[in-house]
């Protein structure tokens, strides 16, 4: 089965070695390659890529709200988000999806992280945000906070996170804020190599009895070491980052697959930061 990712620059991308680890585990014979393409030759490469028999694209920064409109349909919570990073190409047409909403549900469930009637605050306002405000709502979240460095400057994310009954405060709204139950980092602060940034203060950061980060390199952020001192719950971003992919794959090979194939590969592409 040919399979790829979609992209601008994808040198650093972690992609083909969660894919390739996958096909391994499960005997499947596929491939996985990266395709880098400029933003006007989008709409022909689809065609293309599909007329060169691929079956299975991921779509990255910055495609994937830009692939949106070749699509013939699109998985609700996809439109919800406004963003597809998955697409199943068939002969009925091609299919988008967003699987880092369903992994990052799935990395919570693993962690023991619950959501449903609890406080959850969201720091950042990028496309990660997005898929992480829509899964918090989808799983009941009781109230979802979103924290921007301008939230007034923030009316298109706002407007979306109003219908998610998600509200928006700034940092400094936020430290005033005196309870909580589960914060986010959707920021990239405190990613390799700016290992010191934390997106909020020690203080805040210990409000919180679980803290989760999108980021994975490093493997506890500083984020994550103010929370653990405080004997927080934590969560960083590799299960996420093998959950969606896995999510991906589970659309393309039609077969579901295990939590325990998740964890295994998260565990392997974790050393490499260790
Ligand atoms: P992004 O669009 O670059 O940034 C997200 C938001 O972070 C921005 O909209 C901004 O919100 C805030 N921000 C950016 N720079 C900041 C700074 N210096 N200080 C404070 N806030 C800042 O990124 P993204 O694509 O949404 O991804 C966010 C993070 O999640 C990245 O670290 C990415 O690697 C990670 N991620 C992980 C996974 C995974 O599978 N583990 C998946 C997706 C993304 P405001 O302007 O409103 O403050």
């Amino acid at each position: 089965m040919k399979l790829g990712l979609i992209g601008e620059k994808l040198g650093h991308s972690q992609s083909p070695a969660i894919h390739t680890k996958l096909f391994q585990l499960l005997g499947i014979q596929g491939s996985y390659d990266l395709i880098e393409m400029n933003r006007r030759d989008v709409p022909n490469e689809l065609i293309r890529l599909k007329r060169e028999g691929y079956v299975g694209l991921n779509v990255t920064i910055p495609y994937k709200i830009e692939v949106m409109p070749f699509l013939a349909d699109i998985a609700h919570e996809a439109q919800v988000i406004g963003a597809v990073n998955t697409i199943y190409m068939t002969a009925e047409g091609d299919f988008g999806y967003n699987t880092d909403y369903s992994g990052f549900g799935r990395s919570l469930d693993h962690a023991g992280i619950a959501v449903q009637d609890k406080e959850c605050v969201v720091l950042g306002t990028g496309g990660a945000a997005r898929a992480i405000v829509k899964c918090l709502y989808d799983k009941g979240a009781r109230t979802i906070t979103i924290a921007s460095r301008n939230p007034q400057e923030k009316s298109e994310f706002a407007a979306f996170a109003k219908t998610l009954h998600g509200r928006m405060v700034s940092y400094e709204e936020l430290a005033a804020q005196k309870d909580g139950d589960v914060l986010v980092n959707c920021t990239p602060v405190g990613m390799y190599p700016n290992i010191d940034a934390s997106p909020v203060s020690k203080t805040i950061a210990a409000m919180y009895p679980a803290v989760v980060d999108l980021i994975y390199n490093p493997k506890t952020t500083r984020i994550l070491q103010y929370a653990q001192q405080q004997g927080a719950k934590t969560l960083n971003g590799m299960y996420m980052l093998v959950a969606q992919a896995i999510g991906s794959e589970e659309i393309w090979q039609k077969q579901h697959i295990d939590n325990a194939v998740i964890e295994e590969i998260a565990k392997e592409m974790e050393k490499q930061y260790e």
